[in-house]
C-alpha cells in the first residue's frame, strides 16, 4: 500500500481516518464508520473506502474480493494493430504532461478509473517524475484505493492534476464526480477527460450517458480550456455501428468484433479526409484538457459560442 496517498472517509464529512488492526476507521465519531465493527477493510494491500450506509453507491463493500490482473488482453492488442490508437489521445496526453511540469517539480496526478491503463496513456504511466495514485471500483496492479469517484475519498487541494478517460459514462451523476474532480485539485491543477459521445452501450448496466464536445465542455464549466475536442472520427462510428448491427443480427458477439475490425480496417485511410468540423458532429468520443480556476464559470450562452461543427 502506497504511505502517501491523502485518504479521508468517502462520506459527505470527508473526516480524517485513522489505521486501525485490519483496516481504517474514521475519525469521526458522528460516522457509522467510526464503529470498529464498520471499519474500511484492506484487501490485497488496497484500501476498500466504500461506503453504502453514508453513500448512494453502485459499488458493494463485498466487492473488495474482486482484483483483477488484465494484461492486454488478445483481442485488445489485435484491435490497436488492426485499427490503431488514437493519435489525440497520444497527443493530449503529451501536452498533459508538458503542462503539468510547467509548475510542479514531481506532480502528483490522480488517475480515475486506473483498473486498467488506458489506451494512448503509456507515456503518463511510464513517467517516473510523476506520483500517480489510480482508484477504481476494483482492484487492479494499477489501483492504489478501491472507492466511488462520487464520493472520493481523498483530502481536498491535493492533486497538481487529474486523469479520467473512459470513465464518466459509467457513473451516474457526472455532475458530482466532476465537482469531487474540481475539489481535490489544487487551484491551477490541470484535467484531463475523455468520454465517449458516439458509441454503444459498453459495460453492459454499468453505462449511463454520453456527451458532445459541447455537453462535456459544460460539464467542466468551473475549469478553464486548454485544449477540447473530439475524438476519432466518423469512420470509426461506422465501424462501431457495424460491429452491433452484426452482433445485433448473429446474436453472435465475436462475429460483431470481426466485422467491426474489419471495416474498421478498411476505412482506417478514411480518417484523413474527413473534415476538423465532423468531430463536433460525429466522433466516437470527446476530451476536454481544461485547468482549475477561480470564479471562472462558463454561462449557457458562453457554451454556444464554442461551436465550430458543420451546421
Ligand atoms: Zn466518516
Amino acid at each position: 500500500m502506497k504511505t502517501n496517498l491523502p485518504l479521508t472517509c468517502p462520506c459527505k464529512l470527508k473526516s480524517n481516518l485513522l489505521r486501525v488492526e485490519g483496516g481504517f476507521a474514521c475519525q469521526n465519531e458522528e460516522c457509522e464508520h467510526f464503529r470498529p465493527d464498520d471499519i474500511f477493510p484492506i484487501v490485497n494491500e488496497i484500501p476498500v473506502l466504500v461506503s453504502e450506509k453514508r453513500c448512494d453507491t453502485v459499488c458493494d463493500e463485498g466487492s473488495d474480493q474482486t482484483y483483477i490482473e488484465r494484461p492486454l488482453s488478445g483481442f485488445s492488442r489485435l484491435k490497436k494493430m488492426i485499427v490503431g490508437e488514437s493519435k489525440t489521445t497520444k497527443a493530449n496526453c503529451s501536452l498533459f504532461i508538458e503542462e503539468l511540469f510547467l509548475k510542479n517539480i514531481k506532480p502528483k496526478v490522480l488517475v480515475i478509473g486506473s483498473g486498467e491503463k488506458g489506451s494512448g496513456t503509456e507515456e503518463l504511466w511510464n513517467n517516473n517524475e510523476i506520483e500517480i495514485h489510480g482508484i477504481d471500483i476494483y482492484g487492479s496492479s494499477s489501483v492504489d484505493v478501491i472507492c466511488d469517484a462520487h464520493y472520493l475519498p481523498l483530502k481536498g487541494g491535493y492533486y497538481d492534476g487529474v486523469w479520467i478517460q473512459a470513465v464518466l459514462e459509467h457513473v451516474l451523476e457526472p455532475t458530482l464526480v466532476v465537482s469531487e474532480i474540481h475539489r481535490v485539485l489544487r487551484v491551477n491543477g490541470l484535467v484531463y477527460a475523455e468520454t465517449p459521445f458516439m458509441q454503444q452501450v459498453h459495460e453492459g448496466a454499468y453505462d449511463f450517458t454520453r456527451f458532445t464536445v459541447l455537453g462535456h465542455r459544460y460539464l467542466f464549466r468551473k475549469f478553464e480550456s486548454i485544449r477540447m475536442g473530439g475524438n476519432q472520427g466518423p469512420e470509426l462510428v461506422f465501424a462501431w455501428a457495424t460491429r452491433y448491427l452484426i452482433w445485433s443480427i448473429t446474436r453472435s458477439r465475436k462475429i460483431g468484433r470481426v466485422f467491426g475490425l474489419v471495416v474498421g480496417f478498411l476505412l482506417r485511410p478514411v480518417a484523413y479526409f474527413v473534415s476538423k468540423s465532423s468531430m463536433f458532429d460525429a466522433s466516437s468520443g470527446v476530451f476536454f484538457l481544461g485547468r482549475k480556476s477561480e470564479g471562472n464559470v462558463l454561462t449557457h450562452k458562453d457554451i454556444i459560442q464554442l461551436y465550430a461543427g458543420q451546421m
